[in-house]
């Protein structure tokens, strides 16, 4: 055979995504196909929607998972909600944000870009000028996984409400590590993605709309641009009719049936202080070495660490060789961040103690190599006492 096995090489992913899968998941992957339409596949359906909205902490009927990876919730969030004209409030403060406002622009939006500095957060007298223009939809990115800057919610979303806006919410990196509240903060449309938080691969975009947003698709004057996304077509699969309208991906849909259950198994909330708790560790570890984070402390997300890359240190030479030599994916900076930062992700099964530890002593040895000075095992010390700490 010209073409070997697939042997896909052992890596521990602490990079912006994916992240590690959980054994569990892989196996639901390889278990038996059924037909979209069997009885048993509909079981499943039901079974991930109401694990969906437990996880988003709605009652929204509207919630499922898209056929397709995070940017494709993006997609069906915006084309959903804008038609062609209408106008779009988009904040951006790193790439995905600039995303957003490309996939509205495509959609025909008329997108008003509210921008802050790369790391830092919105609040909502940065929004007030744009608000004023009477916007459709606002749409913000909770956890920017570019800067890892946490964005508080709750706040844009009154006043996003007060203009009489609808609030569309990317979760994409939020969901499952820190709290996304959709029914409490109001939220109108949100998507995440399987490979962040939820230690699942990539192929899957959990969404969900509220009966507003809903009013507002079913009203809409004309088609949705998507026939693929449209949600009114994708209501009669995932609700109560179950009429075909595009073959769902069945084992991605086991592996995130599966992901969620792992999720319930341990409760939402403990989900979250495990990521807390894992950065408080990676966190201390750094500080020891001197290494400083990008964002502001008061922002900082506990899934995606972005620190700069210490002073005559070789960025790009430390993360081929924890790769290499370790098996540890890392990201690199993107745009202004780009050969300056690092962005260390603890995302769902990546989140563990073994994984900071392992990082931190790999980090320790190829800084030495590199002639950067720290008093060796500070780190795994610094970790070590987080981890004791009982909070
Ligand atoms: C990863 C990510 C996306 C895009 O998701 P894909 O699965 O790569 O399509 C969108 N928004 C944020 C904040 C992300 O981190």
């Amino acid at each position: 055979m010209p073409y070997p096995e697939l042997h896909p090489p052992v890596r521990t992913l602490l990079g912006p995504g994916p992240s590690d899968t959980h054994p569990r998941v892989l196996q639901a992957l390889a278990k038996g196909t059924v037909g979209h339409l069997d009885p048993y596949y509909l079981e499943v359906m039901n079974g991930l929607q109401e694990m969906l909205r437990g996880l988003f902490r709605t009652k929204n009927p509207m919630t499922m998972a898209i056929s397709g990876t995070g940017s494709a919730g993006m997609e069906a969030t915006v084309v959903n909600l804008i038609e062609p004209g209408d106008s779009m409030v988009v904040c951006v403060n790193g790439v995905f944000g600039g995303r957003m406002a490309d996939v509205a622009e495509r959609a025909g939006a008329k997108v008003i870009k509210v921008e802050r500095p790369w790391g830092e957060v919105f609040t909502p007298a940065d929004l007030a000028a744009a608000l004023a223009q009477k916007p459709k939809v606002v749409g913000i990115v909770m956890a920017e996984t570019s800067t890892g800057a946490w964005q508080p919610i709750e706040e844009i979303s009154r006043a996003a409400h007060e203009a009489g806006a609808l609030l569309l919410v990317d979760a994409v990196t939020a969901l499952g590590g820190v709290p996304v509240e959709v029914d409490a903060w109001q939220i109108d449309a949100i998507y995440s993605g399987t490979q962040k938080c939820l230690s699942c691969p990539p192929g899957l975009s959990p969404v969900s709309f509220s009966p507003r947003a809903m009013e507002v698709v079913l009203g809409r004057k004309t088609k949705v641009q998507s026939w693929y996304l449209d949600v009114s077509m994708l209501a009669n699969y995932w609700g109560q009719n179950r009429v075909y309208h595009h073959t769902g991906p069945i084992n991605m849909t086991y592996a995130l049936y599966e992901a969620l259950r792992l999720v319930h198994e341990e409760g939402l909330e403990n989900s979250w202080a495990r990521h807390r708790a894992n950065h408080l560790a990676l966190r201390a570890g750094l500080a020891a070495l001197g290494i400083r984070y990008a964002t502001d402390e008061s922002c900082t997300l506990p899934q995606l660490n972005a620190v700069l890359v210490p002073e005559g240190v070789d960025d790009a030479a430390v993360r081929s060789a924890l790769l290499n030599r370790f098996g540890i994916e890392i990201g690199a900076g993107l745009g202004a961040y780009k050969g300056k930062v690092w962005r260390i992700g603890l995302m769902g099964y990546g989140s563990r103690p073994a994984n900071v530890l392992l990082f931190l002593a790999a980090l320790e040895q190829l800084l030495a190599e590199q002639g950067f000075k720290f008093t060796p095992g500070s780190s795994i010390a610094a970790a070590n006492r987080k981890y004791s700490q009982k909070s």
